[in-house]
């Protein structure tokens, strides 16, 4: 789902997109002439590969992602997440994809590795 900038309303609408198994529903408004605020859930299931094994392994996606959407470069000192747009058009599917790919995929670690962590730790 795309959606032209401009056209974001005030007041909250919801939406919902889908990118392979996972779905992202929630609601966008703008808060500003220049910043949309997307509050969502991402839900699903998901293959993903350890990063440390490479054994790939299906997840359960339940999570929220909320974010801030700019027209243009983001100026601002805060942590909050802000995905910068530069033609005018906020993509859904495009956002999702890259949420789930740098949050959830590049750093998944399986649960083999995960306890070798905690018995590294323990001793
Ligand atoms: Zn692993």
């Amino acid at each position: 789902m795309k959606i032209e900038f401009k056209k974001v309303p005030q007041s909250p609408k919801s939406f919902s997109s889908e990118y392979h198994s996972v779905k992202i529903e929630g609601t966008f408004c703008k808060i500003s002439p220049t910043l949309v605020k997307i509050d969502s859930t991402l839900a699903g299931n998901m293959d993903v590969t350890c990063c440390r094994c490479g054994e790939e392994e299906s997840i359960t996606l339940d999570e929220e992602l909320n974010f801030l959407v700019s027209d243009g470069i983001y100026k601002s000192e805060s942590d909050d997440l802000v995905i910068e747009v530069y033609d005018g058009i906020i993509d859904f599917d495009e956002i999702i994809e890259s949420e789930i790919s740098s949050e959830i995929s590049d750093y998944h670690i399986c649960e083999k590795c995960a306890n070798i962590d905690l018995i590294e730790k323990e001793f």
